[in-house]
Parts: structure tokens; C-alpha cells; sequence
């Protein structure tokens, strides 16, 4: 159980403190709070980010599904999440802000013209929810050994609290997008992203393979390229990394962590591409379809454009475009119920390493 906040009149306070002590600027994007016990319309008058955001949809319902539920949510914003016992289920956006909490001792030196320099070392972001009538603080650590956090579980759901947008220049804050120019956005196109599941079920229905060779069962951070390129993460100090590095050796075999429908390079050297990057598809009977991508391969090990069973190995990888450290990015999206939806890759970690434990227990 993570810090309740009960005194939603102080929230304002509460997220000056925490910034002060950290000594750093707050990107914040105050919402005029929602009338307690309902989905209110912020106060009148009040010029704020949420003003024009909150106008757009106000209650979005979804019904529990054998696979992750991922949303936006705008301040003021509500979920009603219908659950398999017919329970609702009832969370509202009210306030979302980020800070700085690390920087290094210089900027850092620019790459190249493509990409940003700073000196953020560590950044994390903050919301306030109601949950079911109860006030929740959420509080999340990108760049940190933290970026591998567990869901909160809250009356029966487990909640991923995966983004805010004030986190991003392009909503007042101060991260850039490192990867845009790939067609990779980190920025949630609501004020805050988050997925949702049932307690008692897995991310989806099927159990999930290790993708690459881990019997750690966590993952370091100090092993996403630099130190930080989780997902979001700070890359070269400045620009928000869209997906999840992690360091291997070149030559290491990445394995199909889940059964696709198809799967395939959609840039690959041979074609031209500075880059080996594959995609996996797979369409659930719910009707959520799953996009897990692996870049910088070396080579595939089976033929595309097929059906790939799970636990098959499909690439060597590691090996092309790699930098400073051999390494995989990958990426996790969902496009369901008119949404298109970037994730952190973690998620898929945390259900395959929580497999594996249960499988050794
Ligand atoms: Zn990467």
C-alpha cells in the first residue's frame, strides 16, 4: 500500500514540499479538483491545462478482459472499469506533476545534431487519484533502480502508473523525445497513462517465455545502455528513451516471449534501414492487439511473416547499430478500443519473471 494522501485541499502544498526538498524545478499541471464524491467540472473561470483537456472524455468505461487494459486519462477525467463480478471499479484523474530528482555534474556533451544534451540524471512523476471514493498519491522514479517498480493494487485491480505529460516539454516540462524521429513517442496523449488488471489475472492469457536469457529475474538499471535508458528514461541527460534497453552480449538469441499471429523486420539493413528492428503481432480474442518489437538484431533464425509459437527462438540480436553497449531495445504497445498505446516493456519482465518464480516455487 503506497502513501494515501486524505487532505486533497493541501494538495497543492504537498507538491511544492516535495519539490523544494528536492531542489529542483516542479513541470506541474494543477487541475481545479473534481467535487469530492464525483467526476466535477473544474471551477469556472480557472484558466489551467485542464480547462480545455478535461473537455474531451470525461468517463471512459472499459470491462475487465483476460488482457491489460491500458487508458489515458485527462484531469478530471474517470475510469469505470467494469470487473468480472460486475463490481465497478472507479478511478479519477485529479493531478498530475514531475520533477528533476538527479542531475549530473555537467551537461552532458551533445551526441550528434539529432539528438539533446542535459544533465538529468533521474526524473520522477506524481499523480492524485480517487479511487472508489478513497484519495491515492502515486509516485514513480524514471532512471532509478525504482523504474522497475511493482503495480499498486488497489480493491481487487492492479494499476500501472506508466507516464504523465507534464513530464515532456511539449506540455511544459523538461524532457525532450529522444525517438521520435523513428516513430517512437514516450509523451501519453492524455495528462497521464496507466493499464489496469484485475488482481487475480495475469497481463494476458496466456503464460509469457523469457524474451532473452535472464535467471537473475530482475533487471539493473546500471544495464540500460548507460545506466539510463529504461523506459523514458534520461538518455544522454535529456531526452526520454521509447522503449526498454537492456545490455547483452552480441549474438545473444531472443526468444518469442508469446505466440504471434505474424511477425516480421520492418527495417532491416538489407532494405536499406541503419537498423534491424522486428516486430511481433499478436491479435487476443478480446480484441487487444500487441505490438512487441526487438531491435538491433543480427540475424533471424526463422522464416517472417508467419505464425511464431512461443518459446520459439526467432533472432540473434545485440548486434547492429549497438553504440557504446551491445544491446536490445524493445518496445511494448497496445492498440485496443480506439487507442494506441506505448507501455514500458517492464510489464512483460514483471509477468515473466513473476512466471518463472512461480514455476520454481
Ligand atoms: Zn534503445
Amino acid at each position: 500500500m503506497r502513501h494515501a494522501m486524505r487532505h486533497p485541499t493541501n494538495r497543492r502544498l504537498f507538491f511544492r514540499c516535495a519539490g523544494a526538498a528536492a531542489g529542483t524545478v516542479i513541470a506541474s499541471a494543477f487541475s481545479s479538483p473534481a467535487a469530492p464524491g464525483g467526476v466535477g467540472a473544474p471551477a469556472a473561470g480557472k484558466k489551467t491545462g485542464a480547462d480545455s483537456s478535461a473537455k474531451k472524455t470525461r468517463v471512459l468505461e472499459r470491462t475487465s478482459k483476460a488482457t491489460l487494459t491500458p487508458f489515458g486519462l485527462n484531469h478530471g477525467g474517470t475510469l469505470r472499469f467494469i470487473l468480472r463480478d460486475g463490481r465497478v471499479w472507479e478511478m479519477t484523474l485529479l493531478a498530475t506533476s514531475a520533477e528533476v530528482i538527479r542531475r549530473h555534474s555537467a551537461i552532458r556533451p551533445r551526441p550528434d545534431p539529432n539528438h539533446e544534451s542535459g544533465d538529468i540524471a533521474a526524473y520522477a512523476f506524481d499523480c492524485d487519484v480517487r479511487i472508489n471514493g478513497t484519495a491515492h498519491h502515486l509516485r514513480r522514479e524514471v532512471g532509478t533502480q525504482a523504474s522497475f517498480y511493482e503495480p499498486w493494487e488497489v480493491d481487487g485491480v492492479r494499476l500501472w502508473f506508466d507516464a504523465v505529460s507534464c513530464a515532456f516539454k511539449e506540455d511544459g516540462g523538461f524532457m525532450a523525445e529522444k525517438d521520435w524521429r523513428g516513430g517512437l513517442l514516450c509523451k501519453p496523449s492524455h495528462k497521464a497513462r496507466f493499464a489496469v488488471q484485475e488482481s487475480d489475472l495475469p497481463i494476458c492469457p496466456e503464460s509469457l517465455q523469457p524474451w532473452y536469457p535472464n535467471n537473475a529475474g530482475r533487471i539493473d538499471i546500471r544495464d540500460c545502455y548507460n545506466g539510463e535508458d529504461c523506459w523514458m528514461g534520461p538518455y544522454n541527460g535529456a531526452a526520454a528513451h521509447c522503449g526498454l534497453d537492456i545490455n547483452m552480449k552480441a549474438g545473444t538469441v531472443l526468444t518469442a516471449p508469446i505466440s504471434f499471429d505474424d511477425h516480421y523486420l520492418f527495417n532491416s539493413v538489407a532494405a536499406g534501414f541503419n537498423n534491424n528492428r522486428w516486430r511481433g503481432v499478436r491479435r487476443w480474442p478480446d480484441g487487444s492487439e500487441w505490438w512487441l518489437q526487438s531491435h538491433h538484431l543480427i540475424r533471424m533464425l526463422v522464416p517472417e511473416r508467419t505464425a511464431l509459437a512461443a518459446g520459439t527462438p526467432y533472432a540473434t540480436t545485440a548486434g547492429v547499430m549497438v553504440g557504446a553497449h551491445e544491446h536490445t531495445h524493445f518496445v511494448f504497445r497496445i492498440h485496443e478500443q480506439g487507442g494506441d498505446y506505448f507501455l514500458d516493456p517492464w510489464i512483460l519482465f514483471w509477468e515473466i519473471f513473476r512466471g518463472q518464480r512461480k514455476k520454481a516455487a
